[in-house]
């Protein structure tokens, strides 16, 4: 009997995908270096390379798309967008970009001086590079029980303020350009931050006059948490934690393309004024107009209406359980996942699925291919091949999570999917000591993670 969660939706459109067999398996994954970022769409059957810009829109956003207003200044989406943003985050000004990357190009340039270093809950890749690229560096924060992918503490996504303390004793406190938070923090497998943590971090951050500034990214899916989880929020509505969330911050950068339901997108908006105007000032120089950054009047519109369907409750519990229900298939049978269940995929520990390669041998990169090579299932690597080097001695890093991540796209597939799914891991479980490292081969300078070639090694 199925217990899967029931989706509150039906399905109007479908898209075939096809199944490539086995030799065009061996062969998809070789052309590819080993690296599921370089495989064609075309072979891959189910997609959980990511979460971003994957979602299936509703007919209420689709219809949106029609009334787009190509206008290049002023357009009515615009101001859609700025409502449905100052409705459910409750900040005053925005700044909409191409998507969340130039958020961050433009927040993080203009508050991180040479040689200040960003206190954050976790690094995140496009974060963490655009920290350093005005010559900061981005340090971690997150409490202990994040990198033990056993512990079940239910916020494993929370700052340490010992942590954030120790930085202002070590570095003073002018070498703190600012502290940023990420929501559902990704590469601790989609951990939430309970409010009693933003709170706390709120008035720390006040007694030394630091900015906060949110990584919202995926703020909705991390309210539903506050909401199952936390004392005193079970029957709050879900846009009341989100404005509660965000009044503990000065402002935030937030990619559309996870929880606004949308391809493409994203924003930064902030009630600090100084802000405002400094990012408004660049936004013309590398995105596009202030009313449109990058996003055509249709994207905008999309994302407006995305921003309100993704806080829906019945909607939220949902895309949560769809997650779990995989997770739990993996952990019912003992897979080694990260544990508790994150908010956007599962994520398996590479290290205790693949115990007898070495760090070197990249042990995540060598599972993600090996499950593509096994049933056409694109996850993607979230280990020491996407941390990169230590900026100033040049030493590969290897964080303490190891994890391949199967991140589940928005409304796309089915309880189904997450069967077929489960059952290619469980089976590449059983017979894991028969499964070889990988060399790398090619290494590019930024973001080494999107292009890295590879070799298989023998065992
Ligand atoms: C995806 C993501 C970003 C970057 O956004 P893009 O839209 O991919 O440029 C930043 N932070 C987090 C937490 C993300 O998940």
């Amino acid at each position: 009997m199925m217990n899967g969660p029931v989706e509150p939706f039906k399905i109007k459109m479908v898209e075939h995908v096809g199944m490539p067999d086995e030799k065009r398996r061996k062969e998809a994954i070789k052309e590819a270096g080993y690296n599921t970022f370089l495989l064609k769409s075309e072979d891959v059957f189910i997609d959980l390379l990511t979460d971003s810009g994957t979602s299936a829109m509703s007919d209420y956003q689709w219809s949106g798309m029609l009334l787009g207003d190509e206008a290049y200044a002023g357009a009515r989406n615009f101001y859609n967008l700025e409502k449905a943003i100052q409705d459910i985050l409750g900040y005053k000004y925005i700044v909409p970009t191409h998507q969340g990357r130039g958020a961050e190009h433009l927040m993080y340039s203009h508050l991180v001086k040479p040689g200040q270093i960003v206190p954050r809950n976790m690094y995140f890749t496009t974060s963490k590079l655009h920290v350093e690229l005005p010559g900061g560096k981005m340090v971690d924060m997150i409490i202990d029980e994040a990198h033990d992918p056993e512990n079940e503490h239910p916020f494993k996504g929370n700052v340490d303020l010992k942590k954030l303390q120790k930085y202002i004793d070590d570095y003073g406190l002018d070498k703190i350009a600012f502290v940023s938070v990420e929501q559902d923090v990704n590469m601790a497998g989609g951990q939430p931050v309970s409010m009693e943590n933003l709170r706390k971090l709120r008035e720390f951050c006040n007694d030394y006059k630091l900015k906060i500034i949110y990584d919202a990214t995926r703020s909705s899916e991390n309210a539903y948490f506050i909401r199952e989880r936390e004392k005193g929020y079970e029957n709050t509505p879900i846009i009341e934690i989100l404005r509660e969330m965000m009044g503990y911050s000065d402002g935030c950068i937030y990619s559309a393309k996870k929880d606004c339901l949308v391809n493409i997108g994203g924003f930064l908006a902030t009630n600090d004024k100084d802000i405002f105007e400094a990012t408004r000032n660049m936004v013309v120089v590398y995105e596009g107009l202030h009313t449109y950054g990058g996003m055509a009047g249709r994207d905008m519109e999309a994302v407006a209406r995305g921003l309100r369907e993704g806080t829906k409750y019945e909607y939220l519990k949902y895309r949560i359980h769809q997650v779990r229900y995989l997770g739990d298939m993996l952990r019912e049978v003992n897979v080694p996942i990260v544990k508790p269940i994150g908010g956007h995929a599962v994520f398996l520990d590479a290290v205790k699925f693949l115990p007898h390669l070495e760090r070197e041998q990249w042990p995540a990169q060598t599972l993600a291919a090996a499950i593509y090579e096994d049933s056409a299932v694109r996850s993607m690597e979230r280990g020491a091949i996407s941390k990169g080097r230590d900026k100033e001695t040049g030493e590969n890093l290897f964080p303490a999570l190891e994890l391949v991540r199967l991140t589940i796209p928005r409304r796309v597939y089915t309880n189904s999917h997450m069967e077929y799914t489960a059952e290619s891991i469980i089976r590449l479980y059983e017979k894991r000591n028969t499964i070889p490292g990988l060399k790398m081969i090619y290494e590019p300078e930024y973001l080494r993670f999107f292009q890295a070639r590879f070799e298989k090694l023998s065992l």
